[in-house]
């Protein structure tokens, strides 16, 4: 996908405007947010629960190669082939390259925020080969040519009257309201991919280093039909999904599900460590799980390496009042919401996602609901301080913190500039005692979408002075 990050503020206004979408999102990320409060309200000590999924993490990113290399040898053992891409045209490379091994032509996938990442589908389509995403949210995004707006789901921004629309212009359905319906014509279509490919690939959710295990969750057993039923399985991994232990996993999952879909747990969770055994009655002949790092071994080496401990719930998402309203796509690149606020310009630049660290108002919601307690407002403030340092904050905000920064210094100049503010906003109050618009560009937009409360009458020195005097 096409990094267009720069891009959020006009993105923004425009998603703002967009009444469907507005829809949409309030329904999709309303009901994922109630729903992760219900589940996390059932566990006991749920704050004891993500701290222990936290320290799970952040001692895996400590001990990344020794996980890694532990991982490799564990499920290399089980007759699996590991491979190691340095970056995405890397890992596509290695794709094709299997690809062509085995005769393959039709590729069936599951959904992978890695694969979304690297531009998976384009490479193989270049290639030749014909892929079917089969994860239902990235099936319709597929039909639609469009793109994922949520990294857990991924049609959030589309409405089910828009489906029915798609599904009968590209599919010659007879139109229909019912998600049932949909759904049930969509899994007969995905049946026929699943049976003709001669290559699955998945992501992975945790990658467990004692084992050797690589572990994918879903809802709709997608996941499992791409891993066992054609004669080759490729996982592409992020290398930061690697964790220590099976207890590990276990206290990871059960938050990972509850925070995603507000479920205790998913209806498929799949554990597989190599191609199937001679007894074994199905299962991959060949499996081969690529390992990718595309920028993560030099954020693990920064001040930014907690948000390698992401295990990509969408939680933050869903609970970022920013997000609500302006959906994934504005963010211009795969990852969006709190994290796609930090991850995006880790992985590309900080100067190419220059606005993403200001989209939110720090105020605290993606940290309260993330499960594995990211700071993500302090990682967005230190990116703020990163875009000052290298000169890409605008001149206008530089200049207005300056001042601010004099007047708050000097009080003689504060209550100057409270006299002056009071003066000016007693002439731009409207009958209603707001303050209407502010006619100055920057502060402006402040007033575009809401009204500002106008200054009190008298400041806090001035009533303080007067009663002194006792007048
Ligand atoms: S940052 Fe936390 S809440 Fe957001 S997607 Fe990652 S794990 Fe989930």
């Amino acid at each position: 996908m096409e990094l267009n990050a720069n891009a959020f503020p006009q993105a923004a206004t425009i998603a703002l405007q967009d009444v469907q979408l507005q829809t949409a999102l309030a329904r999709g990320t309303g009901n994922a947010y109630q729903a992760r409060l219900r589940a996390m309200s059932e566990v006991t000590d749920a704050d004891a629960l993500r701290r222990q999924a936290r320290a799970a993490k952040l001692r895996a990113l400590q001990n990344l190669p020794e996980l890694l290399e532990r991982f490799e040898v564990n499920i290399a053992q089980r007759g699996a082939t590991v491979l190691w891409a340095e970056d995405a045209d890397a890992c596509n490379r290695l794709v094709i390259d299997i690809a062509r091994r085995h005769s393959v032509e039709r590729v069936v996938k599951s959904k992978s925020m890695a694969t979304e990442e690297i531009g998976l589908n384009h490479a193989l389509e270049s290639a030749g080969l014909s892929v079917v995403e089969t994860d239902l949210g990235e099936y319709i995004v597929q039909l639609d040519g469009d793109t994922p707006s949520h990294i857990v789901m991924p049609i959030v921004h589309k409405t089910r009257e828009q489906v029915r629309d798609l599904f009968a212009e590209k599919l010659g359905m007879t139109p229909s309201d019912d998600p049932e319906v949909l759904t049930a014509f969509a899994r007969q279509k995905l049946r026929e991919a699943f049976l003709s490919a001669e290559m699955g690939i998945t992501g992975a959710n945790f990658l467990i280093a004692e084992t050797g295990t690589v572990v994918i969750v879903t809802n709709e057993g997608n996941g499992r039909m791409c891993s066992s039923l054609p004669p080759v399985h490729v996982v592409i991994a992020g290398i930061e999904k690697v964790i220590e232990s099976v207890a590990d996993f276990a206290t990871l999952v059960q938050l990972l599900t509850r925070s995603a879909t507000g479920q205790r747990l998913s209806s498929y969770v799949h554990l597989m460590s190599g191609p199937a055994a001679p007894d074994d009655p199905d299962g991959p002949s060949h499996v081969y799980v690529i390992l990718l790092d595309n920028g993560r071994s030099r954020i693990r080496e920064t001040d930014y390496a907690e948000a390698l401990a992401c295990i990509r719930c969408g939680a933050c998402l869903n609970a970022c009042p920013v997000y609500q309203n302006v959906g994934g796509h504005a963010y211009g690149w795969v990852y969006s919401g709190p994290i796609g606020a930090v991850i995006t310009p880790l992985l590309n630049g900080v100067k190419n996602a220059a606005p993403l660290p200001y989209a939110s108002s720090l105020c605290g919601a993606c940290q309260a609901a993330c499960p594995v307690m990211i700071n993500i407002p302090d990682l967005l403030l230190r990116l703020r301080a990163d875009l000052v340092e290298a000169g890409e904050s605008s001149p206008a905000l530089s200049a207005g913190i300056a001042a601010w920064a004099r007047a708050m210094s000097s009080p003689r100049l504060y209550e100057l500039g409270g006299a002056a503010a009071r003066l000016a906003t007693r002439a731009l109050t409207a009958a209603n005692g707001q303050v209407q618009r502010i006619p100055v560009p920057l502060l402006g937009n402040w007033t575009t979408n809401r009204d500002f409360p106008p200054f009190a009458a008298k400041s806090f020195r001035q009533l303080w002075r007067e009663r002194q005097r006792g007048s």
